[in-house]
């Protein structure tokens, strides 16, 4: 219940940004329902017209219903013209709320999010916001007020026709509510089966390189046929709750109309009532009772569309975890000296002291090669100092200032990173280049483009620079990707930059293209190398050995050499052996 409020809450804030069209929309909306609705009267002032004879007036009659007709027709337009105003905007608005809140979701989250879902939630959920508003407003809306003319109309007759059809009004309410509550859990079970099949898909299309390298085609089939069971079995009870509502409400509309119809003959036929009445009654009932059905359907679509609304809505629930600080610190000229503090972090879901006290300090304009084995925490180092995570203990700080008092857009604004594998955006060489530089110039991107050692390789494509680099940037080699990286990190001006070593075995010509691009931009600004070869940790200024999540050597190479048991020692002489 505490949910459904709340998700009404939030759908309404979005619904009714536009205060004035709303407000038109409700009033249009109740005339043109009351309008219709009042037709049926109009069958008994002819019957009476008939009795006694008068054709003029008949022609009257029949004159002012249709043009009640038609402003019912106008205002009925009025109202779904409106209704799409308000939708619109609502669903525009919605979708941009949800895209930054995703945006702005920690890191943390898009490690554990599944696209697939997420983008199967949001479709679904902005349809449903459609059907939800049509529903509650068109059909809801429409059977209170064709029962309220009626119940009023049909009271002036005779008390106890409207006992009946307000009885028959509160026991469908009150069905329905349970029979929909039914059909609810129903639908998200289903839902969750049908995301976890898009999430299937989703997965294959994108990791389709390592289906096929492994043939493992027959075994992804296999693993989506399993997965259509619970969705076959769930699916079976979801469309079943719908026969259990049609037969519980249908029952007690026909129950209605045959008290009402048994009652009203009785008094016909005993003189009690004129044919007039009966034909009003009459009229009445055929008009208005079957709107009961689109108050049954529309709470069926309401619990459909409301389910997925929820769950839609419900993206803006994650929590931001790395929060900016209310009255941010925005540092001017950045220096670039860096302090690790004392620093400790466990991953929530994962490994335990990833870091363990770590003291690092970092001059400006000072490069430091970070190495150790796979796991020793030196991908980790380098997320806590762009804010990823939080540390459990301790703190960074640059020139001085605790990176928790800078918003996390200004503190990445001046570091620059090149990743491992670099994740390119399926567009153009030139748009990846330039993508952290607003209004980048061609000649920027070209100058970039030879920093990096690239621009030749460039110039042979047959597009050059308009080439499409495919999905994350498939199409590329890692090296050349790598160095698209640096081009880009470039580009972008960065007072601290990071370099995160591909670990895949370059050619010797790549890795030495890769390492002339990296040192050339990196000259004299403060820079924390990953270097898994130890050729590249030789260059920088400084070497630390981490292990176990602690840095456990840390000088230059001639004073780690020197330490004869040291870790960096027996590493040297791993790799320059062969
Ligand atoms: P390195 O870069 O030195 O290879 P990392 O810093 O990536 O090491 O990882 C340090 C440890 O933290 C590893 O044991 C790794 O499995 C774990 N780890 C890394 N990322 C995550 C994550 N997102 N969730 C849980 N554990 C993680
Ligand atoms: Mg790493």
């Amino acid at each position: 219940m505490k949910n459904l409020l709340k998700t009404f809450r939030v759908f309404y804030a979005f619904v009714t940004r536009k205060r004035l069209w709303f407000v038109f929309f409700i009033f249009i909306t109740v005339l043109t329902n009351a309008l219709s609705a009042s037709l049926p009267y109009f069958y008994k002032l002819f019957a009476d017209a008939i009795e006694i004879g008068d054709l003029d007036f008949l022609l009257n009659l029949l004159i002012l219903m249709v043009v009640i007709m038609f402003f019912a027709l106008i205002a009925h337009m009025m109202s779904f013209y409106s209704g799409d105003v308000l939708m619109f905007d609502a669903s525009v608005n919605a979708r941009k709320k949800i895209f930054k809140h995703l945006q702005d979701l920690d890191f943390a989250f898009h490690t554990q999010k599944s696209t697939g879902s997420l983008i199967s939630a949001i479709k679904r959920g902005d349809g449903a916001m459609w059907s939800l508003f049509h529903s509650t407003h068109h059909r809801f809306l429409d059977v209170i007020v064709r029962f309220s003319v009626m119940t009023f109309v049909l009271s002036s007759l005779d008390i106890r026709i409207m006992l009946v059809t307000t009885t028959s009004f509160i026991v469908t309410l009150f069905a329905t509510r349970y029979l929909v509550d039914i059909n609810i859990k129903a639908r998200k079970r289903h839902n969750d089966e049908e995301d976890n099949i898009s999430s299937i898909i989703v997965d294959n299309l994108v990791g389709f390189e390592t289906v096929k390298l492994f043939a493992r085609e027959r075994f992804e089939l296999l693993r989506l046929d399993r997965a259509f069971a619970p969705w076959l079995k769930y699916g079976w009870k979801y469309v079943n709750t719908f026969r259990l509502i049609d037969g519980s409400v249908g029952s007690i509309i026909n129950i209605s109309i045959f008290i009402i119809l048994y009652y009203t003959l009785h008094m016909t036929h005993t003189f009690q009532m004129g044919v007039g009445e009966f034909v009003l009654v009459l009229g009445f009932v055929n008009s208005v009772y079957p709107s009961l059905w689109e108050l049954i359907y529309g709470f069926r679509d309401v619990g459909k569309s409301y389910a997925d609304v929820e769950k839609y809505f419900s993206l803006l629930d994650h929590t931001i975890e790395v929060k900016d600080p209310n009255n941010a610190v925005f540092l001017d000229n950045i220096k670039g000296e860096i302090r690790y503090e004392k620093l400790s972090f466990s991953y929530k879901q994962g490994k335990k002291d990833a870091l363990n006290h770590v003291n690092l300090y970092i001059r400006q304009g000072q490069s430091i090669a970070l190495v150790g084995k796979s796991g020793s925490g030196k991908t980790t180092l380098v997320k806590l100092l762009m804010r990823f995570y939080d540390p459990t203990k301790g703190n960074i700080t640059i020139d001085g200032v605790d990176i928790k008092s800078m918003t996390k857009s200004h503190l990445r604004s001046f570091i620059g990173v090149v990743p491992q594998e670099p994740v390119l955006f399926n567009n153009t060489l030139a748009y990846n280049i330039g993508y952290g530089k607003t209004n980048v110039t061609k000649k920027e991107i070209v100058a970039a483009a030879k920093m990096a050692n690239l621009h030749e390789f460039i110039e042979q494509l047959p597009k050059g620079y308009h080439t499409n680099v495919g999905e994350r940037g498939i199409k590329l080699s890692g090296g050349q990707k790598q160095r698209v990286a640096i081009a880009r990190m470039m580009l972008s001006d960065p007072d601290i930059i990071i370099f995160d070593e591909a670990t895949s075995q370059l050619d010797s010509e790549n890795e030495k293209k890769i390492q002339d691009a990296f040192w050339k931009v990196s000259k004299d600004k403060t820079t924390i190398i990953i270097a898994h070869r130890l050729s590249t940790a030789l260059k920088a200024d400084r070497i630390v050995v981490m292990d176990e999540g602690k840095i456990v050597e840390n000088g230059s190479h001639k004073e780690l050499l020197s330490k004869k048991d040291g870790i960096y020692a027996k590493l040297w002489k791993l790799q320059t052996l062969n």
